[in-house]
């Protein structure tokens, strides 16, 4: 089935002169509005918080990109409430109006899309073509989502003579949206925007480190027309105010993108019937990956090794979909790992707010702490192929490339969410599909390959829930790579899919006799 003709918006052309002078103004302007104060909206209001935090840029913590206030307990109860009293008007509120809205945020967030992008640069670290693709994924989640719901809404007839059948959607109620640091518009923006156009009062819960972008996302939907009470911005600690959300009883769906630890312990506790509670909680948990990429003998090397290099060390591999390993046929072994090692070499690691950067900083110090781990323990299970320098200034970490990897190595297991890629090598495509599906993870995976047999054999045998073949394995696009996972990568269904509307939906049918 097609996709009904949904057209994603363009990313930025940086070749444009005047693209990058509208860039770099957009960061002059930012950068004037760095360190402000950031608060909660609750039932319309921005209020104040007992507790301010510092966001920091990573690529210069000195740097204070915003203070964001976090919630209380007692703010989410009061923020649940708020909830509580806005759904009967909003469930009510007619599926076009809804959608409007969400077109509205889109077309706000073009017109700021420069300055959109200069926020997830100085926020989480994102080299801005990564960013600017972000604010495109951003809208496209607001314009999809706005359309699908529309399309759902008519619902289905199957009437007979004498009786008339009605299949329809309703609204669930109330949705919790725990969002990532690592896409901190576009995910959050399009958990949020789902479960609001389904007619779900909602709760954003962002990330501590990506609080300010999740500001500007409220902003964007309080101007877009969201009425007061229907969207809440609540930024806390996930171990106090983002637990307390998932266990409230007046809960009814939780979306959720994070670790796989995080969200197991949400599926649990979503899963026990609290006092007061009259329905069972429906998760979301959108959790990671160890995703490999496969490189046969019939491979176009060139195409594989651009293609590895860009899976494993964009946005230093912080994302989910990100290449972590890559499983190397053994008569092209040697070739390609030397390939590979100078590619990598000839990245451009640095200056984030440089179009021509690729690689910049990890999140935070405890991520770079872990991933700095992680590489001292590969030391101890692989060869090292390569361990680029880094910049003194930030949480740098330098792109590592670990060869001759055993398939069972902590560092081919784990998800390690840096610029740390494990090549492993094999004797034959079978042996090359049982170790990429050696491990508990099915999100994204990458074949390279010139042979039709091979190319057939991983579309049905390779496990997972987004298969890349001769391409890279990141940046799916809505409504072309609707993304997603299986086994422990997460539960729900794709995102930028025609399923993913009806998670936020109850469906009923309606039978009259006439
Ligand atoms: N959708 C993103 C991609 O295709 C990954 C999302 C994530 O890292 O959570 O690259």
């Amino acid at each position: 089935e097609e996709n009904g003709g949904f057209v994603g918006v363009a990313d930025t052309d940086y070749a444009e002169e005047e693209e990058r002078r509208k860039s770099a103004e957009a960061f002059q302007i930012v950068h004037q509005q760095l360190g402000r104060t950031y608060l909660p909206l609750i039932n319309g209001e921005y209020v104040n918080t007992p507790e301010v935090i510092d966001s920091l840029n990573p690529s210069n913590f000195s740097q204070v990109v915003g203070k964001v206030g976090l919630i209380s307990v007692e703010q989410a109860e009061q923020a649940m409430k708020a909830a509580k009293a806005a759904f009967p008007a909003w469930r009510k509120t007619p599926a076009k109006q809804r959608a409007d809205i969400l077109r509205k945020a889109g077309d706000l967030m073009s017109q700021r899309r420069a300055e959109l992008s200069a926020w997830i640069v100085l926020e989480v670290g994102k080299p801005v073509k990564e960013a600017d693709a972000e604010v495109s994924e951003a809208i496209d989640f607001c314009l999809y989502y706005a359309d699908e719901m529309e399309r759902l809404d008519k619902g289905v007839n199957y009437d007979v003579s004498g009786e008339t059948n009605r299949y329809i959607y309703q609204p669930r109620g109330i949705a919790v949206v725990i969002s990532p640091w690592n896409f901190p518009l576009a995910i959050a923006c399009g958990m949020t925007v789902a479960a609001l156009v389904a007619g779900n009062c909602t709760l954003l819960k962002p990330a501590e480190t990506s609080s300010v972008i999740t500001a500007k996302l409220t902003e964007i939907l309080v101007e877009a027309g969201i009425p007061q009470g229907v969207y809440q911005y609540v930024p806390g600690k996930g171990s106090q105010v983002g637990a307390y959300l998932v266990n409230h009883p007046d809960t009814h769906v939780i979306a959720f993108t994070g670790s796989q630890e995080v969200g197991c312990r949400i599926y649990a506790e979503a899963a026990t019937l609290k006092p007061g509670q009259k329905h069972m909680k429906r998760v979301i948990a959108e959790m990671g990956g160890k995703n490999a990429i496969i490189v046969d003998e019939s491979a176009d090397l060139d195409q594989a090794v651009v293609g590895v290099v860009q899976s494993a060390f964009g946005y230093s591999g912080q994302k989910c979909s990100a290449c972590s390993r890559v499983i190397v046929l053994q008569s092209i072994y040697d070739t390609f790992v030397e390939r590979l090692v100078e590619a990598t070499k000839s990245l451009n690691i640095g200056e984030t707010e440089l179009p021509s950067t690729q690689v910049g900083p990890v999140i935070d110090a405890n991520a770079r702490d872990r991933i700095r781990e992680y590489i001292e323990k590969g030391k101890t299970e692989a060869l090292v192929a390569l361990e680029l320098p880094a910049p003194q200034q930030g949480y740098f970490i330098g792109p590592v490339i670990f060869s001759e990897v055993p398939p069972n190595a902590i560092i081919a297991q784990q998800e390690i969410f840096g610029p740390v890629l494990a090549v492993i090598k094999v004797k034959d495509f079978q042996e090359a599909l049982a170790v990429a599906n050696g491990t508990n993870y099915a999100l994204t995976g990458g074949l390279y390959s010139r042979t039709p047999s091979h190319i057939q054999q991983a579309q049905q045998e390779f496990e997972v829930g987004n298969l890349y073949i001769n391409r890279t394995i990141t940046g799916a696009i809505v409504a072309r790579q609707p993304f997603g996972g299986f086994n422990l990568s997460g539960v729900g269904s794709k995102a930028g899919g025609p399923d993913y509307l009806l998670q936020f939906l109850e469906p009923r049918t309606i039978t009259e006799n006439i």
